[in-house]
C-alpha cells in the first residue's frame, strides 16, 4: 500500500485531505512520492520558516538525541536554561520569563490559566475572525461557528468583539476580564493585520481594567512579518506573548513569555514533554539560524523584502477576481471575489501549494529563505491561475 492508501486505511482523519503525498523538503521546496517538486507556500502551516531540512536544526536534533531527549521539569537542564534565556533576550522588554510547552494551543491553554491565576477573575475576551487553537479553552476564545459549535458546551466566561473596533473592545472589558487575547495580524481568519491604534488602544484598556493583554503569535512570530514578532512592527508590548509555529524549526513546541508577576504558584500547571531537550536544543539552532550573520540578510529583513517584491510583482498583473491583497512581510493574503478553494489544485497542479483562509482568501506562508526567483514564480503562478 502506497501511503494516501494507508492513511485512508487506518487514520481516524480529521483534515479534508489533498491528493498529495509529501516525502522530502529542501528549503522553500517540498516533493511528492512521484518525484514533483512544489515551492511549499504552506511551509507546515507556517512553520517551515527557516526552510525544509535545515541542517543546523538536523544535526543540533541528533547530537541532542545521543545526550539526553526527556528531562521533565521537575528537574533542571542545561539546554532548557540556555533556550529560556535565549528567548527572554528576543522578547520584547519586560518579559522577562517563559514557559515551555508542545503547541500553539498549549500555549494559549496556559496564557488564559496564567491570566485567570493572575486577577482572580474568568472573563477573556477575543475578536471575532480569531483563531488560537483546537483544545478546548483555546477553542473557547477561537470565533469560528463551524469549530466551536459540534463541542458545545464550551467553557464559560468567553465573549467575542469585532476587530479592530476600539468602543466595542472598551466595552466588552471590565473588572470580570482576567484576559484579552488578540492576533496582531489574524491568519486564519483571512491576513488581516490589526491597526496600530486598535493594539494601542488595546494596551490601555486593558492597563485601566487591570486585565491581561495577550498577544496570540504563534503564526506571526519569528520573522513571519518582518520583524521579530509582530509586536515590535506595532510597538505595543503585550502582557503575555504565545508562540509556537516556526519556533523550533519544525520540531513541536511552543512558548508563553510573560513579566514575573504572572508567575503562577508552583504546581498549578504543568506539562510531560514540555521544555524537552530535544525540542530545545532544535529552538536554539532554529533561532541562531534566524539571527545568524552568514547569511546574505537577516531572516527578519528578507520576510520584509521578499513580501514587498511578491506584491509589487503581483500588483503589476493583478487578476480582475482578486478583491484585495493584504501582505504582512511573508504573510500574504490574496482575497478574491468569490471562493479560493477551487483554485488551490490549479496552484498544485503547477507546482505551488498554498492555504485557505477563510473562504475567499487564498494565504502563502512561504518559508522565509525562498528565493527571489521562487517568490517571483509564485507570484506570476497565482496570477495566472486566477486569470483562467
Ligand atoms: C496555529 C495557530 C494556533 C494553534 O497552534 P497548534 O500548534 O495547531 O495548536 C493558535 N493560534 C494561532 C494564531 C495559530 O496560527
Amino acid at each position: 500500500m502506497n501511503a494516501r492508501e494507508t492513511e485512508r486505511a487506518y487514520a481516524l482523519e480529521v483534515f479534508p485531505k489533498r491528493d498529495i503525498a509529501v516525502v522530502r523538503g529542501d528549503g522553500a521546496c517540498v516533493w511528492d512520492d512521484q518525484g514533483r517538486r512544489y515551492i511549499d507556500c504552506v511551509g507546515g502551516i507556517g512553520v517551515a520558516s527557516i526552510g525544509h531540512a535545515n541542517a543546523a536544526v538536523a544535526e543540533a536534533v541528533a547530537e541532542q538525541a545521543r545526550v539526553l531527549v526527556s528531562c521533565p521539569g521537575i528537574f533542571y537542564n542545561d539546554v532548557r536554561a540556555r533556550l529560556l534565556a535565549e528567548l527572554v533576550s528576543i522578547a520584547p522588554p519586560g518579559l522577562t520569563r517563559a514557559f515551555l510547552c508542545n503547541s500553539g494551543a498549549e500555549a494559549v491553554e496556559a496564557a488564559i490559566k496564567f491570566a485567570r491565576l493572575a486577577t482572580g477573575r474568568a472573563g477573556v475576551v477575543s475578536a471575532m475572525r480569531g483563531f488560537h487553537g483546537r483544545t478546548l479553552g483555546a477553542l473557547s476564545a477561537t470565533h469560528k461557528k463551524e469549530y466551536r459549535e459540534p463541542f458545545r458546551p464550551l467553557v464559560p466566561g468567553f465573549s467575542f468583539v469585532p476587530f479592530n473596533h476600539i468602543e466595542k473592545l472598551r466595552a466588552a472589558v471590565g473588572e470580570d476580564t482576567a484576559a484579552v487575547i488578540v492576533e496582531p495580524v489574524q491568519g486564519e481568519g483571512g491576513v488581516r493585520p490589526a491597526d496600530p491604534d486598535y493594539l494601542q488602544a488595546a494596551r490601555r484598556i486593558c492597563d485601566e481594567a487591570g486585565a491581561v493583554l495577550v498577544f496570540d503569535e504563534i503564526q506571526t512570530g519569528f520573522c513571519r512579518t518582518g520583524r521579530m514578532f509582530a509586536c515590535d512592527r506595532y510597538g505595543v508590548v503585550p502582557d503575555v506573548l504565545c508562540l509556537a509555529k516556526a519556533i523550533a524549526g519544525g520540531v513541536p513546541l511552543g512558548a508563553v513569555l510573560a513579566p514575573e508577576r504572572l508567575q503562577p504558584p508552583p504546581g498549578r500547571h504543568g506539562t510531560t514533554f514540555g521544555g524537552n531537550p530535544l525540542a530545545c536544543a532544535a529552538a536554539l539552532a532554529a533561532i541562531r539560524f534566524m539571527r545568524d550573520e552568514r547569511l546574505d540578510e537577516r531572516l527578519d529583513e528578507r520576510a520584509e523584502a521578499l513580501g514587498a517584491r511578491f506584491s509589487e510583482r503581483f500588483d503589476r498583473h493583478r487578476p480582475a477576481r482578486v478583491r484585495a491583497v493584504r501582505q504582512v512581510g511573508l504573510m500574504i493574503g490574496v482575497e478574491l471575489r468569490e471562493r479560493c478553494r477551487p483554485y488551490l489544485q490549479p496552484l498544485a497542479e503547477r507546482g505551488v501549494l498554498a492555504l485557505p483562509a477563510g473562504t475567499t482568501v487564498i494565504r502563502l506562508l512561504p518559508p522565509l529563505v525562498i528565493t527571489e526567483a521562487q517568490i517571483d514564480e509564485v507570484a506570476d503562478t497565482v496570477a495566472e491561475v486566477l486569470d483562467d
